[in-house]
């Protein structure tokens, strides 16, 4: 915690006497705040499997994506704090749903926190893989802080393109930033294993595509193939939602996804995922709700508002385990 002194965690570099309560770029003091956990069934087969992703959204971001889907928690402000011991109960409680994995969205802000959580988890027991879902807008030393207590990393990689990231996620040093903290995480990996179909160990790298900006995914997929082929697993994701802000004003049309598929070819990339084509809000969350999602999607365990929520599928009420 001693990080949070004069906070240097993240690329940012603000300073900021988080323990004193001082707040940098990121919006978050000392403590974790979360906003929602729950049982996701969107994401990769192999992380989503049959038992869904046990998915926790971390309120506060080190990014400040123009576009951003979950604003409500990574620049709004919405989300509770909660006690390590208390994050590490609702770990332990997406286990026991029937998660196949713990999928912690978003916590580069608060790594040393989310660490001690873990093996807080770990002791009572926690035994499935836990995920890394961040921006890749974080410092190699930070993430090495978690090289104990993660099991598979699944960095964005949004782009190599320098103005794109000033203009856009609020970062003209991401590309530099990400492209150090996705080779610090393969270099810390080093595998990938599988416990049937579900993935225990490895690395997943995210690319959402801009609809209109396809030069930034093809220098993606080009670095792709150059550096992580091998070492790194693929997913190429086409969900990009139209906020009203100063992102692009519409959805990935079919052209630019059939072009995106022909460059996967061309660059021999075969090893991963594509999503299919989105043209529709159906992935945008609101968190104001107990289950932020469609029902098809996620199934809610806890929220920042009501704590542990009842499973509605079920007749009896879900008590969560004591640690
Ligand atoms: S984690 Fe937050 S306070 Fe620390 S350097 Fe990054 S943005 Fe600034």
């Amino acid at each position: 915690m001693e990080n949070l002194r004069s906070c240097t965690l993240c690329p940012r570099l603000c300073g900021a006497g988080r323990l004193e309560g001082r707040r940098g770029f990121c919006g978050e003091g000392a403590e974790i705040r979360i906003a929602s956990a729950s049982i996701h069934r969107g994401e990769e087969p192999p992380l989503s499997g049959g038992g869904g992703s046990g998915t926790v959204f971390v309120s506060g971001c080190t990014l400040g994506c123009v576009f951003c889907q979950n604003y409500q928690i990574s620049r709004s402000g919405m989300g509770r704090s909660v006690s390590q011991d208390e994050l590490a109960g609702i770990f332990l409680a997406l286990g026991e749903m029937g998660a196949e994995n713990i999928n912690i969205v978003t916590g580069s802000h608060a790594v040393p926190a989310l660490g001690e959580a873990i093996r807080a988890a770990r002791r009572a027991g926690l035994q499935i893989p836990v995920l890394w879902n961040s921006s890749a807008y974080e410092n190699p030393d930070a993430l090495f802080l978690l090289r104990d207590v993660v099991d598979v990393w699944l960095p964005d990689l949004k782009t190599l393109d320098t103005d794109l990231a000033a203009r856009f996620f609020r970062a003209p040093d991401y590309p530099e930033a990400a492209e150090k903290a996705i080779l610090a995480m393969m270099d810390m990996q080093g595998g990938r294993e599988y416990r049937g179909e579900i993935l225990q160990r490895g690395v997943i790298i995210r690319h959402l595509v801009l609809p209109g900006y396809l030069e930034s995914t093809r220098k993606v997929l080009r670095w792709f193939a150059d550096q992580a082929q091998g070492r790194a697993l693929l997913s190429v994701m086409t969900q990009y939602t139209p906020s009203g802000g100063s992102g692009p004003e519409r959805f990935v049309n079919t052209r630019e996804y059939e072009t995106v598929l022909n460059w996967l070819a061309e660059f021999g990339i075969d090893d991963g995922f594509y999503q299919e084509l989105v043209q529709d809000s159906a992935w945008l969350p609101d968190f104001n709700r107990a289950n932020p999602f469609s029902s098809e999607l996620s199934v809610p365990v806890w929220h920042w508002r009501y704590g542990f929520v009842h499973d509605c599928h079920k007749e009896d009420a879900y008590v969560p385990a004591a640690l």
